[in-house]
Protein backbone atom coordinates (compact mmCIF):
# COMPACT_ATOMS: atom_id res chain seq x y z
CA UNK A 1 0.00 0.00 0.00
CA UNK A 2 3.09 2.52 -0.66
CA UNK A 3 1.98 4.33 -3.73
CA UNK A 4 3.97 8.35 -3.17
CA UNK A 5 1.15 10.23 -5.01
CA UNK A 6 -2.05 8.49 -4.60
CA UNK A 7 -4.65 8.80 -7.12
CA UNK A 8 -8.45 8.82 -6.80
CA UNK A 9 -10.22 6.50 -9.48
CA UNK A 10 -13.49 7.47 -9.62
CA UNK A 11 -15.06 4.17 -11.26
CA UNK A 12 -13.55 2.38 -8.76
CA UNK A 13 -14.63 4.53 -6.00
CA UNK A 14 -18.21 4.24 -7.73
CA UNK A 15 -17.82 0.06 -8.31
CA UNK A 16 -16.30 -0.22 -4.22
CA UNK A 17 -19.60 2.01 -3.51
CA UNK A 18 -22.08 0.08 -5.15
CA UNK A 19 -20.86 -3.39 -3.12
CA UNK A 20 -20.66 -1.17 0.12
CA UNK A 21 -24.18 -0.10 -0.25
CA UNK A 22 -25.95 -3.85 -1.40
CA UNK A 23 -23.85 -5.08 1.63
CA UNK A 24 -25.39 -1.91 4.02
CA UNK A 25 -29.01 -3.15 2.87
CA UNK A 26 -28.43 -6.66 3.30
CA UNK A 27 -27.10 -6.65 6.64
CA UNK A 28 -29.78 -4.48 8.02
CA UNK A 29 -33.14 -6.16 6.86
CA UNK A 30 -34.93 -4.82 10.27
CA UNK A 31 -33.44 -1.29 10.03
CA UNK A 32 -34.78 -1.06 6.00
CA UNK A 33 -37.92 -2.29 7.05
CA UNK A 34 -38.22 0.80 9.62
CA UNK A 35 -37.50 3.41 7.28
CA UNK A 36 -40.04 2.10 4.64
CA UNK A 37 -42.57 2.45 7.62
CA UNK A 38 -40.88 5.58 8.69
CA UNK A 39 -41.77 7.11 5.27
CA UNK A 40 -45.33 6.94 5.50
CA UNK A 41 -45.46 9.41 8.15
CA UNK A 42 -41.93 11.38 8.55
CA UNK A 43 -41.14 13.78 6.02
CA UNK A 44 -38.79 11.83 3.89
CA UNK A 45 -38.82 9.02 6.52
CA UNK A 46 -36.43 10.28 8.75
CA UNK A 47 -37.31 12.83 12.12
CA UNK A 48 -35.14 15.25 11.31
CA UNK A 49 -33.64 16.65 7.71
CA UNK A 50 -30.16 16.35 8.41
CA UNK A 51 -30.73 12.07 9.37
CA UNK A 52 -31.05 11.70 4.93
CA UNK A 53 -27.14 12.81 5.38
CA UNK A 54 -26.28 9.02 6.57
CA UNK A 55 -24.60 7.28 4.14
CA UNK A 56 -26.36 4.25 3.25
CA UNK A 57 -29.66 3.81 1.96
CA UNK A 58 -31.26 4.42 5.00
CA UNK A 59 -29.86 4.78 8.61
CA UNK A 60 -29.13 1.79 11.06
CA UNK A 61 -31.54 1.85 13.64
CA UNK A 62 -30.64 1.99 17.18
CA UNK A 63 -31.42 -0.71 19.47
CA UNK A 64 -29.64 0.08 22.40
CA UNK A 65 -26.71 2.79 23.30
CA UNK A 66 -24.32 2.08 26.35
CA UNK A 67 -20.81 4.01 26.80
CA UNK A 68 -19.12 4.51 22.99
CA UNK A 69 -20.83 1.80 21.64
CA UNK A 70 -24.21 0.58 20.15
CA UNK A 71 -26.34 -1.96 18.67
CA UNK A 72 -28.50 -1.44 15.65
CA UNK A 73 -32.25 -3.53 15.69
CA UNK A 74 -30.16 -5.91 13.27
CA UNK A 75 -28.33 -7.01 15.84
CA UNK A 76 -24.55 -5.32 15.30
CA UNK A 77 -22.57 -3.73 17.25
CA UNK A 78 -20.89 -0.29 16.40
CA UNK A 79 -18.24 1.69 18.16
CA UNK A 80 -19.72 5.42 17.81
CA UNK A 81 -17.43 7.93 16.81
CA UNK A 82 -19.89 10.32 16.16
CA UNK A 83 -21.40 10.69 19.85
CA UNK A 84 -24.38 12.30 18.62
CA UNK A 85 -22.21 15.12 17.10
CA UNK A 86 -21.05 15.79 20.72
CA UNK A 87 -24.27 15.81 22.63
CA UNK A 88 -23.34 12.43 23.66
CA UNK A 89 -19.46 13.40 24.24
CA UNK A 90 -20.49 11.82 28.24
CA UNK A 91 -20.96 8.45 26.28
CA UNK A 92 -24.24 6.83 26.31
CA UNK A 93 -25.80 6.70 29.08
CA UNK A 94 -23.75 7.96 32.13
CA UNK A 95 -24.04 5.88 35.35
CA UNK A 96 -23.95 9.22 37.20
CA UNK A 97 -26.43 11.30 35.11
CA UNK A 98 -29.18 8.44 34.67
CA UNK A 99 -28.52 7.87 38.71
CA UNK A 100 -29.37 11.69 39.15
CA UNK A 101 -31.92 11.75 36.47
CA UNK A 102 -33.97 8.96 37.97
CA UNK A 103 -33.75 10.73 41.47
CA UNK A 104 -34.83 14.02 40.21
CA UNK A 105 -37.75 12.52 37.80
CA UNK A 106 -39.27 11.55 41.24
CA UNK A 107 -38.50 14.85 42.84
CA UNK A 108 -40.46 16.79 40.59
CA UNK A 109 -39.14 17.07 36.66
CA UNK A 110 -40.39 20.89 36.39
CA UNK A 111 -42.21 23.15 38.18
CA UNK A 112 -41.05 27.02 36.99
CA UNK A 113 -38.91 27.44 40.41
CA UNK A 114 -34.75 27.19 40.87
CA UNK A 115 -33.43 24.05 42.55
CA UNK A 116 -29.91 23.57 44.17
CA UNK A 117 -28.44 22.19 41.39
CA UNK A 118 -28.65 25.79 39.36
CA UNK A 119 -26.14 27.47 41.51
CA UNK A 120 -24.19 24.27 41.60
CA UNK A 121 -24.12 24.22 37.85
CA UNK A 122 -23.27 28.03 38.25
CA UNK A 123 -20.50 27.54 40.46
CA UNK A 124 -18.85 24.89 38.33
CA UNK A 125 -19.18 26.78 35.05
CA UNK A 126 -17.47 29.62 36.78
CA UNK A 127 -14.49 27.36 37.71
CA UNK A 128 -14.47 26.04 34.24
CA UNK A 129 -14.78 29.07 32.11
CA UNK A 130 -14.05 31.80 34.48
CA UNK A 131 -17.15 33.91 33.60
CA UNK A 132 -20.83 34.19 35.17
CA UNK A 133 -23.99 35.15 35.62
CA UNK A 134 -25.27 32.15 33.83
CA UNK A 135 -28.69 31.25 32.61
CA UNK A 136 -29.79 28.36 30.87
CA UNK A 137 -31.05 26.70 27.75
CA UNK A 138 -32.10 23.66 26.11
CA UNK A 139 -30.25 24.12 23.30
CA UNK A 140 -27.19 25.80 21.95
CA UNK A 141 -29.58 27.37 19.27
CA UNK A 142 -31.07 29.02 21.84
CA UNK A 143 -28.13 29.83 23.98
CA UNK A 144 -26.32 31.02 20.85
CA UNK A 145 -29.81 33.85 19.71
CA UNK A 146 -30.32 34.97 23.26
CA UNK A 147 -26.96 35.83 24.14
CA UNK A 148 -27.17 37.32 20.64
CA UNK A 149 -30.47 39.38 21.63
CA UNK A 150 -28.94 40.86 24.89
CA UNK A 151 -25.79 42.02 23.03
CA UNK A 152 -27.91 43.75 21.17
CA UNK A 153 -29.69 45.12 23.89
CA UNK A 154 -26.78 46.30 25.91
CA UNK A 155 -24.65 47.57 22.77
CA UNK A 156 -27.70 49.54 21.07
CA UNK A 157 -26.01 47.67 17.69
CA UNK A 158 -27.98 45.64 15.09
CA UNK A 159 -25.40 43.62 13.26
CA UNK A 160 -23.60 40.78 13.99
CA UNK A 161 -20.14 38.86 12.82
CA UNK A 162 -19.62 35.39 11.97
CA UNK A 163 -16.87 33.35 9.77
CA UNK A 164 -17.23 32.14 6.97
CA UNK A 165 -18.45 28.59 6.98
CA UNK A 166 -19.35 28.78 10.84
CA UNK A 167 -22.32 27.12 12.07
CA UNK A 168 -23.94 28.02 15.62
CA UNK A 169 -26.89 25.97 15.21
CA UNK A 170 -30.87 27.54 13.85
CA UNK A 171 -29.62 30.88 14.17
CA UNK A 172 -30.93 33.39 11.52
CA UNK A 173 -28.12 35.65 11.91
CA UNK A 174 -25.75 33.03 11.30
CA UNK A 175 -27.01 31.20 8.33
CA UNK A 176 -24.51 33.68 6.26
CA UNK A 177 -21.74 32.93 4.23
CA UNK A 178 -19.34 34.49 1.51
CA UNK A 179 -20.74 34.63 -1.60
CA UNK A 180 -17.90 34.90 -4.39
CA UNK A 181 -17.64 38.80 -4.91
CA UNK A 182 -17.08 38.83 -1.12
CA UNK A 183 -21.16 39.64 -0.48
CA UNK A 184 -22.96 38.12 2.21
CA UNK A 185 -25.09 35.88 0.83
CA UNK A 186 -27.38 32.94 2.44
CA UNK A 187 -25.72 29.53 3.13
CA UNK A 188 -26.33 27.31 0.24
CA UNK A 189 -29.35 25.54 1.86
CA UNK A 190 -30.72 28.06 3.35
CA UNK A 191 -34.19 27.31 4.32
CA UNK A 192 -36.93 30.08 4.01
CA UNK A 193 -35.00 33.12 5.89
CA UNK A 194 -36.69 35.74 7.64
CA UNK A 195 -34.90 38.40 6.21
CA UNK A 196 -32.16 39.02 3.73
CA UNK A 197 -28.68 37.93 6.09
CA UNK A 198 -26.99 40.93 4.82
CA UNK A 199 -29.43 43.14 6.49
CA UNK A 200 -28.40 41.52 10.12
CA UNK A 201 -24.94 39.74 9.45
CA UNK A 202 -21.42 40.70 8.03
CA UNK A 203 -18.75 37.54 7.42
CA UNK A 204 -15.16 37.22 7.63
CA UNK A 205 -13.29 34.26 6.94
CA UNK A 206 -11.22 32.83 9.37
CA UNK A 207 -8.20 33.99 10.72
CA UNK A 208 -8.09 37.18 8.54
CA UNK A 209 -7.55 40.10 11.25
CA UNK A 210 -7.71 42.47 8.58
CA UNK A 211 -11.67 41.69 7.24
CA UNK A 212 -12.16 41.66 10.63
CA UNK A 213 -11.00 44.73 11.41
CA UNK A 214 -12.83 46.44 7.98
CA UNK A 215 -15.96 44.53 9.54
CA UNK A 216 -16.37 46.15 12.70
CA UNK A 217 -14.48 49.72 11.83
CA UNK A 218 -18.13 51.49 11.25
CA UNK A 219 -18.84 50.51 15.31
CA UNK A 220 -22.28 48.97 14.10
CA UNK A 221 -21.32 45.70 15.08
CA UNK A 222 -23.15 44.45 18.52
CA UNK A 223 -21.22 41.02 18.61
CA UNK A 224 -18.73 38.89 17.18
CA UNK A 225 -20.19 35.48 17.53
CA UNK A 226 -17.42 32.74 17.28
CA UNK A 227 -16.08 29.27 17.66
CA UNK A 228 -12.62 29.63 18.61
CA UNK A 229 -11.53 26.70 16.12
CA UNK A 230 -13.91 25.89 13.62
CA UNK A 231 -15.52 22.62 13.64
CA UNK A 232 -18.51 22.34 11.83
CA UNK A 233 -16.68 22.51 8.01
CA UNK A 234 -14.16 20.14 9.50
CA UNK A 235 -11.41 21.42 11.70
CA UNK A 236 -9.93 24.46 11.12
CA UNK A 237 -7.54 25.80 13.91
CA UNK A 238 -6.79 29.38 14.82
CA UNK A 239 -3.45 30.69 13.72
CA UNK A 240 -1.03 31.73 16.42
CA UNK A 241 -2.23 35.32 17.30
CA UNK A 242 -6.07 35.63 15.34
CA UNK A 243 -7.85 35.00 18.65
CA UNK A 244 -5.50 37.85 20.45
CA UNK A 245 -6.50 39.85 17.73
CA UNK A 246 -9.77 39.47 17.58
CA UNK A 247 -9.84 40.13 21.52
CA UNK A 248 -7.97 43.46 20.91
CA UNK A 249 -10.51 44.17 17.71
CA UNK A 250 -13.47 43.72 19.34
CA UNK A 251 -12.90 45.29 22.60
CA UNK A 252 -11.26 48.72 20.69
CA UNK A 253 -14.53 48.85 18.86
CA UNK A 254 -16.88 48.16 21.46
CA UNK A 255 -18.45 45.20 20.10
CA UNK A 256 -18.29 42.27 22.43
CA UNK A 257 -17.41 38.54 21.79
CA UNK A 258 -19.27 35.92 22.08
CA UNK A 259 -17.07 32.72 22.20
CA UNK A 260 -19.67 29.21 21.55
CA UNK A 261 -17.86 26.00 23.04
CA UNK A 262 -20.52 23.81 22.07
CA UNK A 263 -18.33 21.45 19.75
CA UNK A 264 -14.41 23.05 21.36
CA UNK A 265 -15.43 21.63 25.07
CA UNK A 266 -13.42 18.83 23.34
CA UNK A 267 -10.02 21.28 23.91
CA UNK A 268 -10.35 20.66 27.57
CA UNK A 269 -12.70 20.94 30.56
CA UNK A 270 -12.91 24.58 30.18
CA UNK A 271 -13.34 24.42 25.99
CA UNK A 272 -10.68 26.35 24.18
CA UNK A 273 -11.45 29.53 26.37
CA UNK A 274 -9.57 27.32 29.35
CA UNK A 275 -6.69 25.73 27.60
CA UNK A 276 -5.91 28.87 25.63
CA UNK A 277 -6.66 31.46 28.13
CA UNK A 278 -9.35 33.36 25.98
CA UNK A 279 -11.21 36.04 27.50
CA UNK A 280 -14.58 36.41 25.59
CA UNK A 281 -17.53 38.77 27.18
CA UNK A 282 -20.46 35.90 26.81
CA UNK A 283 -19.95 32.44 26.51
CA UNK A 284 -22.14 29.70 24.96
CA UNK A 285 -22.52 26.03 25.61
CA UNK A 286 -24.45 23.09 24.65
CA UNK A 287 -25.25 19.61 23.84
CA UNK A 288 -22.64 18.21 25.87
CA UNK A 289 -22.92 19.39 29.14
CA UNK A 290 -26.25 17.49 30.37
CA UNK A 291 -25.10 13.95 29.19
CA UNK A 292 -27.81 13.43 26.44
CA UNK A 293 -30.36 15.44 28.13
CA UNK A 294 -31.49 18.40 26.57
CA UNK A 295 -29.36 21.49 27.83
CA UNK A 296 -27.30 24.57 27.17
CA UNK A 297 -25.66 27.83 28.92
CA UNK A 298 -25.02 31.04 28.25
CA UNK A 299 -22.62 33.28 30.81
CA UNK A 300 -21.29 36.87 30.87
CA UNK A 301 -18.24 38.67 32.10
CA UNK A 302 -18.61 40.44 35.86
CA UNK A 303 -18.57 43.97 33.62
CA UNK A 304 -21.84 42.51 30.99
CA UNK A 305 -23.08 40.99 33.54
CA UNK A 306 -23.37 44.56 35.77
CA UNK A 307 -24.98 45.99 31.93
CA UNK A 308 -27.46 43.67 31.83
CA UNK A 309 -28.76 43.37 35.15
CA UNK A 310 -31.59 46.39 35.99
CA UNK A 311 -32.02 46.58 32.23
CA UNK A 312 -35.42 44.73 31.79
CA UNK A 313 -38.32 46.01 33.87
CA UNK A 314 -39.10 42.91 35.78
CA UNK A 315 -42.61 43.04 34.42
CA UNK A 316 -41.47 42.69 31.09
CA UNK A 317 -39.18 39.99 31.72
CA UNK A 318 -41.17 36.69 30.28
CA UNK A 319 -41.90 38.31 26.58
CA UNK A 320 -38.73 40.26 25.67
CA UNK A 321 -37.68 37.34 23.50
CA UNK A 322 -35.72 35.40 25.83
CA UNK A 323 -38.29 32.62 27.14
CA UNK A 324 -38.52 29.18 27.28
CA UNK A 325 -40.37 27.51 29.35
CA UNK A 326 -38.41 24.18 30.37
CA UNK A 327 -35.19 25.99 29.85
CA UNK A 328 -33.31 25.51 33.23
CA UNK A 329 -35.93 23.37 34.42
CA UNK A 330 -35.20 20.57 37.23
CA UNK A 331 -34.53 17.60 35.03
CA UNK A 332 -32.43 19.24 32.73
CA UNK A 333 -29.85 20.95 35.57
CA UNK A 334 -29.47 17.73 37.65
CA UNK A 335 -28.79 15.92 34.56
CA UNK A 336 -25.74 18.67 34.19
CA UNK A 337 -24.80 18.46 37.88
CA UNK A 338 -24.01 14.50 37.46
CA UNK A 339 -22.42 14.85 33.93
CA UNK A 340 -19.79 17.68 34.87
CA UNK A 341 -19.58 16.84 38.17
CA UNK A 342 -18.82 12.95 37.81
CA UNK A 343 -18.53 12.09 33.99
CA UNK A 344 -16.99 15.18 32.03
CA UNK A 345 -14.15 15.66 34.95
CA UNK A 346 -10.93 16.94 34.67
CA UNK A 347 -9.93 13.66 34.85
CA UNK A 348 -11.48 12.14 32.07
CA UNK A 349 -10.45 14.89 29.38
CA UNK A 350 -7.03 13.64 30.24
CA UNK A 351 -7.79 9.88 28.91
CA UNK A 352 -10.63 11.01 26.56
CA UNK A 353 -7.09 13.38 24.79
CA UNK A 354 -4.66 10.94 24.82
CA UNK A 355 -7.27 8.52 22.95
CA UNK A 356 -7.42 10.86 20.24
CA UNK A 357 -3.54 11.45 19.81
CA UNK A 358 -4.16 7.68 19.29
CA UNK A 359 -6.21 8.15 16.69
CA UNK A 360 -4.48 10.88 15.50
CA UNK A 361 -1.00 8.86 14.95
CA UNK A 362 -2.63 5.54 14.24
CA UNK A 363 -4.61 7.51 10.96
CA UNK A 364 -1.45 9.83 10.07
CA UNK A 365 0.70 6.69 9.76
CA UNK A 366 -1.78 5.12 7.50
CA UNK A 367 -1.94 8.68 5.37
CA UNK A 368 2.25 8.62 5.14
CA UNK A 369 2.16 5.22 4.52
CA UNK A 370 0.03 5.28 1.31
CA UNK A 371 1.11 8.62 0.07
CA UNK A 372 -2.87 10.24 -0.04
CA UNK A 373 -2.16 13.90 -0.34
CA UNK A 374 -4.56 14.15 3.13
CA UNK A 375 -3.89 15.84 6.65
CA UNK A 376 -4.87 14.91 10.08
CA UNK A 377 -6.22 17.76 12.60
CA UNK A 378 -6.76 17.23 16.17
CA UNK A 379 -8.48 19.48 18.79
CA UNK A 380 -8.19 17.81 21.98
CA UNK A 381 -10.75 14.81 22.58
CA UNK A 382 -11.93 14.93 18.53
CA UNK A 383 -9.57 14.22 15.38
CA UNK A 384 -10.38 14.52 11.97
CA UNK A 385 -8.66 13.92 9.04
CA UNK A 386 -9.71 15.86 5.32
CA UNK A 387 -8.55 15.55 1.42
CA UNK A 388 -5.81 18.11 1.54
CA UNK A 389 -2.31 17.88 2.32
CA UNK A 390 -1.81 20.87 4.50
CA UNK A 391 -4.21 22.55 7.44
CA UNK A 392 -6.75 24.85 5.82
CA UNK A 393 -6.48 28.27 7.27
CA UNK A 394 -9.99 29.40 6.44
CA UNK A 395 -13.48 27.75 5.89
CA UNK A 396 -13.68 27.99 2.72
CA UNK A 397 -10.36 26.56 1.33
CA UNK A 398 -11.46 23.60 3.98
CA UNK A 399 -14.91 23.21 1.65
CA UNK A 400 -12.63 23.72 -1.25
CA UNK A 401 -11.50 20.36 -0.51
CA UNK A 402 -14.58 18.27 0.52
CA UNK A 403 -15.21 14.92 -1.25
CA UNK A 404 -19.05 14.47 -0.63
CA UNK A 405 -18.44 11.34 -3.14
CA UNK A 406 -15.45 10.08 -0.97
CA UNK A 407 -16.66 11.24 2.51
CA UNK A 408 -19.90 9.27 2.19
CA UNK A 409 -17.94 6.00 0.67
CA UNK A 410 -15.64 6.15 3.85
CA UNK A 411 -18.80 6.53 6.29
CA UNK A 412 -20.53 3.99 4.73
CA UNK A 413 -17.19 1.64 4.71
CA UNK A 414 -16.75 2.18 8.12
CA UNK A 415 -20.33 1.31 8.81
CA UNK A 416 -19.94 -1.82 7.36
CA UNK A 417 -17.55 -2.49 9.33
CA UNK A 418 -19.56 -1.58 12.69
CA UNK A 419 -17.81 2.12 13.05
CA UNK A 420 -20.21 5.34 13.16
CA UNK A 421 -17.97 8.15 12.20
CA UNK A 422 -20.08 11.97 11.53
CA UNK A 423 -22.48 11.87 8.72
CA UNK A 424 -21.00 15.20 7.85
CA UNK A 425 -16.92 15.28 7.38
CA UNK A 426 -14.58 12.40 8.76
CA UNK A 427 -14.53 13.52 12.30
CA UNK A 428 -14.16 11.34 15.50
CA UNK A 429 -15.07 12.40 18.69
CA UNK A 430 -14.16 10.34 22.15
CA UNK A 431 -15.78 10.08 24.97
CA UNK A 432 -14.50 8.48 29.22
CA UNK A 433 -15.83 5.13 27.86
CA UNK A 434 -14.14 4.55 24.36
CA UNK A 435 -11.18 2.54 24.46
CA UNK A 436 -8.18 1.99 22.74
CA UNK A 437 -9.06 -0.68 21.32
CA UNK A 438 -12.28 1.16 19.75
CA UNK A 439 -9.70 3.51 19.08
CA UNK A 440 -7.71 0.69 17.12
CA UNK A 441 -10.57 -0.60 15.22
CA UNK A 442 -11.27 2.56 13.34
CA UNK A 443 -7.61 2.77 12.26
CA UNK A 444 -8.01 -0.86 10.99
CA UNK A 445 -10.90 -0.26 9.10
CA UNK A 446 -9.71 3.12 8.03
CA UNK A 447 -6.32 1.06 6.62
CA UNK A 448 -8.28 -0.84 4.48
CA UNK A 449 -10.86 1.43 3.02
CA UNK A 450 -7.19 3.76 1.72
CA UNK A 451 -5.78 0.39 0.66
CA UNK A 452 -9.08 -0.42 -1.14
CA UNK A 453 -9.04 3.12 -2.92
CA UNK A 454 -5.37 3.39 -3.81
CA UNK A 455 -3.44 -0.45 -3.47
N1 LIG B 1 -23.08 25.79 18.12
C1 LIG B 1 -22.23 24.93 17.55
C2 LIG B 1 -20.78 25.27 17.50
C3 LIG B 1 -22.70 23.73 17.01
O1 LIG B 1 -21.83 22.90 16.45
C4 LIG B 1 -24.07 23.44 17.08
C5 LIG B 1 -24.65 22.16 16.51
N2 LIG B 1 -23.85 21.37 15.78
C6 LIG B 1 -24.90 24.37 17.69
C7 LIG B 1 -24.39 25.54 18.20
C8 LIG B 1 -26.38 24.12 17.79
O2 LIG B 1 -26.67 23.11 18.68
P1 LIG B 1 -28.18 22.61 18.81
O3 LIG B 1 -28.51 22.00 17.45
O4 LIG B 1 -28.14 21.59 19.87
O5 LIG B 1 -29.02 23.77 19.09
Amino acid sequence: MTRPSARLDRDLLARLMAVELTRFAADHPRSAALHERAKGSLLEGVPMPWMVKWAGPFPPYVAVASGAHFSCVDGHDYVDFCLGDTGAMAGHGPAATIAAVERQMRRGITHMLPTEDAAWVGEELTRRFSLGAWQFALSASDANRWALRLARHIIGRSKVVVHDHCYHGSVDEAIAMLGPDGSVVPVRGSVGPQVDVAQTTRVVEFNDITGLAAALADRDVAAVLLEPALTNVGIVLPEAGYLEAVRELTRRSGTLLIIDETHTICAGPGGATGAWRLEPDVLVIGKTIGGGIPAAAYGFSPEIAERIAGSIAVDDSDVGGIGGTLAGYALSLAAVRATLGEVLTDEAFGRMTALAERWEVGVNEVVHASGVPWHVTRLGARAEYHFMADLPRTGAEQWAHSDPELERFLHLWAMNRRVLMTPFHNMALMSPATTESDVDRHTEVFAQAVEALFA
